[in-house]
């Protein structure tokens, strides 16, 4: 059964990516098993498929061998390629009639630009669709025991990004809810972040953890409080990608981690 089929059999209205279509495609946070149907059937059809640093090797291995693959991203937290640039070659592309998949780190529309991306191609008219995909802020925490919402803890989960000019961004209004915080890209300003948190009243004890390259094989987790986190992450060694989770959530791992199971992907 080639690839394709098995893509297809059983499931009806499996989407084509037509020639001069652009598919705006979330690649999950690195664990191919966290791939959407639609993004494997995009990788299946693209003829080229230009994707950000962030998506991982064994994402780009299920690409049809006849696909290009061409990297366009950031590299150490610093643009390799502009977006404008990233933007006109998905048009020009397109233009040219091929089968495009821009494939997104976690989820295109989630701190990834994809909104971006998506207003210059309605811009061009250049058709196109988004594909949504699982972003790392939940798949991070799902890998590390940690309910990104429990009845009775909260009731609302707030999603922040930690770059930026700190002195621009107010915590304050955010600690104020009571409501867990998950960080992207905060990593470069973490003992700012936390100390600022902390000025706004956080509870220097309040829970939080770093899960750093969730669900590759490089996945580490550390479970800290605000005031230690930025300490202990620097002592241990702990570097981007990695979200940062702030909250009595991370308490619920203690209990859920002794009973996980294993995700062994070789297993029967
Ligand atoms: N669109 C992406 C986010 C891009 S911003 C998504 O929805 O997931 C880049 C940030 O995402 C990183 O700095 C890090 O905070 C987070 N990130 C992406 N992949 C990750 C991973 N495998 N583990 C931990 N954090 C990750």
């Amino acid at each position: 059964m080639s690839a394709w089929d098995a893509l297809t059999a059983g499931r009806d209205g499996v989407p084509v990516l037509e020639a001069g279509h652009v598919w705006l495609t979330g690649a999950g946070p690195g664990d191919p098993g966290l791939l959407t149907l639609d993004a494997l059937a995009g990788m299946a059809q693209a003829d080229v498929i230009v994707h950000d640093a962030l998506v991982d090797p064994r994402v780009l291995r299920l690409a049809s061998p006849q696909a290009r693959l061409v990297f366009a991203g950031k590299r150490g937290g610093k643009p390799s390629a502009d977006q404008a640039d990233i933007t006109q070659h998905l048009i020009a592309f397109a233009r040219a009639g091929e089968r495009v998949l821009r494939l997104k780190g976690g989820d295109p529309f989630v701190f990834g630009r994809g909104g971006e991306e998506a207003s210059a191609l309605a811009a061009a008219g250049v058709p196109f669709r988004v594909i949504p995909g699982v972003t790392a802020g939940l798949a991070a925490l799902a890998a590390a025991a940690i309910p990104a919402t429990l009845r009775g803890v909260n009731r609302a989960l707030i999603f922040a990004v930690g770059h930026g000019r700190e002195e621009e961004f107010d915590w304050a209004p955010l600690v104020r809810t009571g409501q867990p915080i998950v960080l992207y890209m905060a990593m470069h300003n973490l003992a700012q972040i936390t100390a600022a948190m902390m000025a706004s009243g956080l509870a220097a004890s309040t829970p939080a953890a770093i899960i750093a390259a969730a669900t590759t094989p490089a996945q580490r987790v550390l479970v800290s409080t605000l005031a230690a986190l930025a300490a202990e992450a620097r002592a241990q060694g702990f570097e981007p990608p990695a979200i940062v989770v702030i909250g009595d959530i991370v308490n619920a791992r203690e209990q859920l981690l002794g009973v996980v199971a294993r995700t062994d992907r070789s297993a029967p």
